[in-house]
């Protein structure tokens, strides 16, 4: 299912990051072994009545001179309506409505996207309500009070965030055509592979319905087939701090692989496997989408006969959690191998929706287990009972067993790597949960 993205703006101190907290609670959405991941709580995946969504903080770095805070906000708000399907705008009610607001608000406004203006820190109802009634002043709806510190309104508030969600939403998950999002760092090639992908296809670029956001959906109809490529290069911001255009680069991936089946990262050959690549690689597989690793700008470097196995052991080495995934040498200057990418996307789709039968997960367990003896500690050994496979996208499994804590994970590393010697299941992660049965 394609989850709707909600973003949070507003002026430094108004409570953006303690809202983010509560609401995120426990369950943000970064993995800590993916290693290169970001820590920063950039996205978090939030759950509300029969909703998922993801939400994104848009403030960046703290501004340290007042009037660089409204060019950063114009910022923040630019990006919270290019990827965002709902824009959470939070002011605060100790301070009152101030000058940078109704020039956001304005801007917001004019971006026809539902926003929702919450103002925050009302922390006794009764006290605040007369303040609160300023903030119709920015003429963009009803304000809904809430505190973030202390919990008071956000129900009420979450409930608005999912009425406005698009209807169509739910159209896109009827959608079966598989969707690809070319990720990668700014400069890599993206926009570059598209075009060419484009060039050699029956093309037809449209505004497909199910989406309120502006990621470039491009229909590319090859050997019969039709697939949907989801472009992230469509916007390219002048920012001229560095780490924004980081964060703008992460919102960017995280809303496209939101709604991709598979991911084809692009990695830039002539400049090797950097930390940002890590990072924008560690989001898709984090997700579960399928993954096809794409080594661009083949023809602009010099080769012998081992600068493939070389560029591999790296890509192996700084990638190493995305072992299943297969690598491709293309050029989109020449078109050099770029026809192969319609196969493998073919091939992780199918992967990514293979399912296997309890009966033979459970011969290959069985064989594991008589080749590699289960870990044992203080004399009592791991017993494992039965595996049966749950859900696809990603394939998901149950091992039933006598004692969790002795299911190390070396030892479900051991038992995926029989599950892929047998089935293969390139381009997609596996999934694992173990349970105890008494
Ligand atoms: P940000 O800069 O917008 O991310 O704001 P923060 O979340 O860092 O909050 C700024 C300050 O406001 C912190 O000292 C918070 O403790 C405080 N704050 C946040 N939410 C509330 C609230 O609901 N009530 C009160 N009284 N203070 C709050
Ligand atoms: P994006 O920001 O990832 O969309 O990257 P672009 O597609 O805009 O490409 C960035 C630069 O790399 C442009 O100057 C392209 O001409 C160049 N480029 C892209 N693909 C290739 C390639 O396969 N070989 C070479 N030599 N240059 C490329």
């Amino acid at each position: 299912m394609s989850k709707p993205v909600v973003a949070i703006v507003g002026r430094p101190n108004v409570g953006k990051s303690t809202l983010f907290n509560t609401l995120a609670g426990e369950k943000i959405s970064i993995v800590k072994d993916t290693p290169g991941v970001t820590r920063d709580r950039i996205y978090a995946n939030v759950s509300w009545l029969d909703w998922e969504f993801t939400m994104i903080d848009t403030g960046g770095i703290e501004p340290d001179s007042k009037d660089i805070i409204l060019s950063q906000m114009r910022e923040q708000a630019q990006i919270a309506i290019d990827t965002a399907d709902v824009i959470v705008f939070i002011t605060d009610v100790k301070q009152g409505v101030v000058d940078a607001d109704s020039k956001v608000a304005d801007m917001l406004r004019r971006s026809g996207k539902p926003v929702l203006l919450v103002v925050n820190k009302v922390d006794h109802f009764e006290k605040y309500m007369p303040d609160v009634y300023e903030f119709y002043n920015l003429g963009i709806g009803d304000p809904i009070p809430v505190s973030a510190a202390s919990r008071l309104g956000l129900g009420d508030m979450l409930d608005e965030v999912i009425a406005h969600f698009p209807e169509s939403m739910k159209e896109e998950e009827e959608d079966d055509r598989p969707r690809i999002a070319i990720v990668g760092k700014p400069n890599v090639g993206k926009s570059s592979i598209i075009n060419k992908l484009l060039g050699e296809s029956r093309v037809i670029v449209s505004d497909i319905a199910g989406t309120t956001r502006d990621a470039i959906d491009t229909e590319v109809t090859h050997d019969g087939k039709e697939y949907i490529f989801i472009d992230t290069a469509g916007l390219r911001r002048k920012n001229k701090i560095k780490e924004e255009l980081e964060r703008y680069s992460i919102i960017r991936t995280v809303t496209a692989v939101e709604r991709a089946d598979v991911v084809v990262m692009v990695i830039d050959a002539t400049e090797g496997v950097t930390e940002q690549d890590a990072k924008i690689a560690g989001i898709a597989h984090e997700r579960g989408k399928g993954m096809i690793i794409v080594v661009n700008k083949w023809d602009a470097i010099e080769k012998n006969d081992r600068t493939m196995r070389e560029f591999e052991a790296q890509v192996r080495q700084i990638l190493s959690y995305l072992s299943y995934a297969e690598i491709l040498y293309i050029s989109a200057k020449t078109g050099q191998r770029l026809n192969r990418l319609y196969d493998m996307i073919d091939m992780v789709i199918q992967n990514q929706t293979l399912r296997i039968a309890t009966g033979v997960l459970n011969e290959i367990m069985t064989e594991a287990v008589a080749m590699q003896q289960p870990p044992s500690d203080k004399g009592k050994r791991l017993k494992l009972y039965y595996i049966t496979q749950v859900s696809v996208k990603p394939p998901t499994f149950v091992v039933f067993v006598n004692d969790k804590e002795l299911m190390h994970f070396s030892y479900t590393r051991y038992l995926e790597n029989k599950i892929r010697e047998a089935f293969g299941f390139k381009g997609t992660s596996l999934k694992f949960f173990i349970r105890e049965r008494k």
